[in-house]
């Protein structure tokens, strides 16, 4: 039978629910078991995909097309766990879903409520993930306890004990034990005010893990576990990482989590081999190489809204034990002060994807930087249409060149709507989404990277490579490197004069994990480390040898 891990946050948000969920994902699977992972989002929107990066940070999109949670990011990293549309759920696709019954008589007449029939439709998406191969599934329920929104998630997870046994479910509540600077001390009332909480919901957490600046007392541990009613053991300290998230594992491990989870399931494990996992970490401390990767972008202060792009450049210096410093660029910076001033020193610049006209100026002309100046360049989804406007104006001579996405009536649509979308007014799922297969021209530097010729890619998107253009920009150097089976849309461009110029239609940065760096990102950040070896050979020739100074 499968069992059934809860996962809540207390005190405050932003505790790392996502990511303390992955972990135990992940530790759990390197036991030998296997794991699913969900997470259920309280919000009113029926997916992330409408909602503005600055809200709810980047839209994650898995292989099936679901728009989701960025904590599914967090999940595919770490963990194997298959995700599909199943892995999240918001409240707006459980309301749509029962009012959707409602309007086809399902209810024969009753008076709909959300006991029982939303709390249902909640447990009927948890048991759908369960199955005859799966051990464990980790749920993870968004927002903090006490939200008026996360109460039938929580009126639902109680009642799912009732209906499969307390002794197939474990309930584990992340809260917080902040440090008071003016009492020098740790302070665990909000803990034990969060578990109130709980209890009156009806559940008892088995399990608190207690995120903490400084290492939690025993006398402290055992004060919260009186106060809310759980075993010492059973306190689990999740110190904040300084260093890397790529330690919480490791951090919640030595702290027992894995065993007690174990133990209180009463799951057939194997001991735990995290071996790649520490090496993973050895090759973070010892790094062989330092660089630093320019990413423009219109959402440079918001780290989350390009998050699997900053952990899929991290993966990539991991694989090449490389230290990356990343610059967060503003795009808009950009067309105020110029790339020279903004980008110089860089090894290498990528831009990332986006919607909407602010910054494309700033973008372009950084791409125009790095085309110029030979710095290695990767441009995804939106900036992958940048390097397209920028190379049809500035090489290919289309005087004002440009998306229709921001200007309908440019005289040279380089980048025009696909096809399927011209009818589509709709929002929310309705971009070409999810993974599509692309042939690579065996000759590319993407296939060097790849190693393969026939890829799989995740895409969202509306607009396209204009094949009107095609034969005008291979006529001036440019490679269409991927392209869809059929040959009618250009999933990636090269310019294989340049160092390192790949700009990709699709998202990579979904489909790397710090175990395995995706074959573009380790391709662009080797190719950086070569132009910053460059660079440093260059600068010691022209320095004067010691002996000259001295003579
Ligand atoms: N706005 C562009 C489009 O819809 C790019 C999308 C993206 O970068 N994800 O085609």
């Amino acid at each position: 039978m499968t069992k059934h891990i809860f996962v809540t946050g207390g005190v405050v948000s932003s505790l790392g629910k996502g990511l303390t969920s992955a972990s135990i994902g992940m530790v759990l699977e390197r036991r030998g078991l296997s794991v699913r992972m969900q997470k259920l989002d309280p919000y009113i929107n029926v997916d992330p995909g409408t909602m503005s990066p600055y809200q709810h940070g980047e839209v994650y999109v898995l292989d099936d097309g679901s728009e989701t949670d960025l904590d599914l990011g967090h999940y595919e990293r770490f963990t194997n766990s298959p995700l599909t549309r199943d892995s999240n759920y918001t409240t707006g696709q459980i309301y749509l879903s029962v009012i959707e019954k409602e309007r086809r008589g399902e209810f024969l007449g009753k008076t709909v409520q959300v006991i029982p029939h939303i709390t249902n439709e909640i447990k009927s998406v948890i048991h759908k993930l369960a199955g005859d191969d799966v051990d464990v599934v980790i749920t993870e329920i968004g927002g903090t306890v006490g939200d008026i929104e996360s109460q039938p998630f929580l009126e639902a997870i109680r009642q799912f004990s009732l209906d499969v046994g307390k002794e197939n479910c474990l309930y584990i509540h992340l809260t917080l034990v902040p440090y008071l600077k003016a009492a020098a001390e740790l302070k665990t009332k909000p803990t034990q005010h969060s578990v109130g909480q709980m209890r009156q919901i009806g559940i008892q957490p088995d399990i608190l893990i207690c995120r903490c600046e400084r290492s939690i007392s025993r006398e402290d541990r055992e004060k919260i576990a009186l106060f809310c009613n759980v075993p010492l053991e059973a306190v689990i300290e999740e110190k904040d990482k300084d260093f890397s998230i790529y330690e919480v594992p490791l951090s919640l491990v030595d702290n027992g989590l894995d065993e007690l989870i174990v133990k209180k399931l009463h799951l057939h494990a194997e001991t735990l081999d995290l071996d790649i996992w520490r090496d993973l970490l050895h090759r973070l401390r010892n790094p062989k190489h330092e660089i630093s990767i320019a990413v423009v972008g219109k959402y440079a202060e918001h780290v989350d809204a390009y998050k699997s792009i900053y952990e899929a450049i991290d993966h990539a210096g991991m694989h090449h034990q490389a230290q990356i410093r990343i610059g967060r660029i503003h795009s808009e910076a950009i067309e105020r002060e110029g790339p020279e001033r903004l980008l110089a020193g860089y090894d290498g610049i990528l831009c990332p994807g986006g919607f909407g006209e602010r910054g494309i100026e700033g973008k372009v002309e950084a791409i125009r930087f790095a085309r110029e100046r030979g710095i290695p360049f990767f441009g995804i989804c939106l900036g992958m249409q940048c390097a397209v406007i920028e190379f049809g104006r500035n090489v290919v001579g289309l005087v004002n060149a440009h998306s229709t996405e921001f200007n309908k009536d440019t005289p040279h649509p380089v980048i025009c709507l696909l096809n399927e979308q011209k009818e589509i007014t709709r929002k929310g799922g309705t971009m070409r989404l999810g993974a599509h297969p692309c042939k690579l021209d065996p000759s590319s530097t993407s296939a060097a990277c790849y190693g393969e010729e026939l890829i799989s890619a995740r895409h969202r998107h509306r607009y396209e490579f204009n094949n009107v253009y095609r034969q005008q920009f291979a006529a001036n150097g440019v490679v269409f490197a991927g392209l869809s089976p059929d040959e009618s849309l250009v999933e990636i461009v090269e310019i294989p004069e340049h160092p390192w110029f790949v700009a990709v239609q699709f998202h990579p940065e979904f489909k790397s994990k710090p175990t395995c760096a995706h074959p573009l990102f380790a391709g662009f950040v080797g190719a950086a480390i070569e132009r910053h070896s460059m660079k440093s050979d260059r600068s010691r020739e022209t320095e004067p040898a010691s002996e000259s100074i001295e003579g």
